[in-house]
């Protein structure tokens, strides 16, 4: 059984790895050898929700952590005033080291083949895949293909009037599989999306710049690293003025996203700056990120400032930042559209309902970024991999991961832009957390063959360590003594007159294990990240019941399965438009039924009706 992937960047690679690490003989095709995982947008890796998308592939047993871990430049856990549920790391990646870890591993990896050569279409018989061919008409015969092409289908990039058929950092553009995809009834999408200049770092006067340092401790990704002791690189912060803004405005006219000329749909939350400008035009000025592309370049990128303009303008407002009045650009800002497809007409595994063994995933998909990529990739290998060896597929649900979540929102609701992750997309923040993702997965992970025997027990014992940890602190009662209440003084808290649990104290908004470790004495040594759990779950002992008890109920509707043959067009008492969408998405479950746009409770109750006369 052979499997191919289209596209080595972050979905191909997961996928890839996935598949022949469960034993699958696997061919990875990529356009450019050179840029197998590379980072064509920000060198980061992780940030509000995509922190959270890479502790759930680490602890699924996929890649993307341990090698973030490997070249991380430095690293900062976002959100720390806020609660856990959304703190989320992100690192500064080291782009060239990356790529050329991400291809050693990929080259050492058995099972597994790199392939330079563009695929230009995919066979099929009687809707089943049974091979690819290239740009030089060399035909593969596999079992299944999945296709993670990213920003390449009919990609093409625009800066000013200049429109240039191309692929991201000068790469070619893939021409070819749009069509032959579109033959085969695929439906799909032009999506958008740009990225700042790079400039080099000898032009920049840092001294005129505010600092960002990295984290003093770093939590790694990867249960698989250690730690991590690096000397950390700083990013340096610089602002728009009204300069800036005045040459943005003064060019609007010469704007392709102004001037329609750029067919694309980008993504709300991902603005350029001249959209900034427009769109919040009271604000005076908005903040930049001067970010390290590496140790071994000069490149500095500049996160926040991504646009479209012609070059000249763009100079000119590159040169009203403060420190920049002499900047030299080494790589130019530009947008870049490409082909995507409509998710919706994928089921969870990121098959295709209507080609079997085809498979997408990453930015193919409608989405954007590294890590969104990446999750897709990983669950798309491991659900070809599954189905080929007739064992059951990966299906995660909303409750158990953002991944889950994530690909839910894709195939269940669509995306009318490249969808970025982020907390707000779950209902159930504080049960999907970074410091927990080994809890929800890795017992996935181990079942589906990714995660070794070796890890796995590693995993058990710290879930054990969490376990004891919280028993011996709720087993702790303290009496109300003066060095206690001396301490509740000093953290403005009230004071006790009675008996109180040390669980119950560190409950309190005011206090934390390190607070009350004077009274701790019998505190063991343990690893900073089961501390860390043991502390979040005693302090949200409340909320987390009670999201748990919501996914009770959710995880009902979403047990009462639907069969794929049901013919929605014939019950009765369903509205047309209803009876259209549910024929259309085929959804698996009540749940995701309800899910779906346009679908009311009417329905749903009708359709439960329905389901328990069959
Ligand atoms: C200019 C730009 C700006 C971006 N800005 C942002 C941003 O601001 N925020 C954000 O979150 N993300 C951004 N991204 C997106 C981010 O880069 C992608 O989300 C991420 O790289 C997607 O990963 P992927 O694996 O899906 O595809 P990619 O990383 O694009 O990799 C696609 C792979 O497919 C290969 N390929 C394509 N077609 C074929 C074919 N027919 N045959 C063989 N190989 C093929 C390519 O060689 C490449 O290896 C930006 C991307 C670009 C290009």
């Amino acid at each position: 059984m052979t499997i191919a992937v289209i596209g080595a960047g972050h979905a191909g690679i997961e996928a890839a790895l996935a598949c022949a690490r469960l034993g699958l003989k696997t061919i990875l095709f990529t356009l450019n050898l050179d840029a197998v995982g590379n980072m064509p947008c920000n060198p980061a890796i992780g940030g509000t929700g995509k922190g959270h998308l890479v502790y759930e592939i680490d602890a699924l047993g996929g890649e993307m952590g341990f090698a973030a871990d490997k070249i991380t430049l430095q690293s900062r856990m976002l959100n720390q005033s806020k609660g856990p549920a959304v703190h989320s790391k992100r690192v500064q990646a080291d782009r060239t080291r990356y790529r050329t870890l991400m291809k050693q591993t990929i080259e050492n990896q058995p099972n597994l083949s790199l392939i330079q050569a563009e695929v230009v279409s995919v066979l099929t018989q009687n809707n089943k895949v049974t091979g690819v061919v290239t740009m030089l008409g060399t035909v593969w015969n596999v079992d299944a293909a999945i296709i993670c092409t990213g920003t390449y289908l009919k990609s093409r990039i625009i800066v000013g009037e200049n429109f240039l058929d191309s692929g991201p950092d000068g790469m070619l553009p893939a021409n070819g599989l749009t069509d032959s995809l579109k033959g085969l009834g695929i439906k799909f999408m032009r999506f958008k999306t740009g990225t700042p200049a790079r400039i080099h770092k000898d032009t920049i006067d840092f001294s005129r710049l505010d600092v960002q340092n990295g984290d003093e401790y770093i939590i790694p990704y990867s249960s698989l690293t250690d730690k991590i002791e690096i000397e950390q690189i700083p990013c340096h912060i610089v602002y728009t003025n009204k300069n800036t803004h005045d040459i943005i405005r003064a060019n609007l006219h010469r704007s392709p996203l102004y001037s329609g000329k750029i067919e694309g749909t980008g993504a709300r939350y991902c603005p350029s700056i001249e959209d900034k400008v427009v769109r919040f035009a009271d604000k005076e000025r908005h903040q930049l990120f001067v970010e390290p592309m590496g140790l071994d370049t000069k490149e500095m990128y500049l996160q926040g400032f991504s646009s479209s303009m012609p070059e000249d303008v763009q100079l000119a407002m590159l040169r009203t930042l403060d420190g920049f009045e002499h900047a030299q650009v080494m790589r130019t800002a530009y947008a870049i559209e490409y082909d995507c497809i409509d998710p919706t007409q994928l089921y969870a595994t990121l098959e295709f309902k209507d080609i079997e063994g085809l498979y997408g995933a990453g930015q193919f998909n409608g989405t954007s970024g590294y890590e969104e990529a990446a999750a897709q990739g990983l669950v798309a290998g491991i659900n070809a991999a599954l189905k080929l060896k007739n064992q059951p597929p990966l299906v995660l649900t909303r409750d158990s991961s953002y991944i889950g979540t994530l690909i839910d929102d894709l195939v269940t609701k669509g995306t009318n832009e490249p969808y970025r992750i982020m907390t707000s997309r779950t209902e159930y923040r504080l049960l999907l957390r970074q410091d927990n993702a080994d809890t929800r997965l890795t017992r996935y992970g181990y079942e589906v063959g990714l995660i070794s025997e070796e890890r796995y027990q590693k995993f058990l014992r710290k879930q054990k360590m969490i376990e004891h940890e919280i028993k011996r602190v709720s087993s702790i009662n303290l009496s109300p003594n003066e060095e206690l209440n001396e301490i509740l003084r000093m953290y403005e808290t009230t004071e006790v007159t009675t008996g109180v649990n040390l669980a119950e104290l560190i409950k309190r908004p005011q206090l934390d294990y390190e607070k009350l470790s004077p009274l701790d004495a019998t505190r063991p040594e343990m690893p900073r990240n089961v501390l860390e759990s043991a502390q979040t779950i005693i302090k949200y002992e409340g909320y987390i019941k009670r999201q748990i008890q919501e996914v009770a109920k959710f995880s009902k509707l979403e047990e009462k399965k639907l069969p794929q043959e049901i013919d929605y067009m014939a019950i009765p008492g369903i509205r047309i438009e209803a009876r259209q969408k549910l024929a259309q998405f085929k959804p698996l479950n009540i749940g995701q039924a309800s899910r779906i746009s346009g679908i009311s409770p009417a329905d749903i109750t009708v359709l439960m009706i329905y389901l328990n006369k069959l």
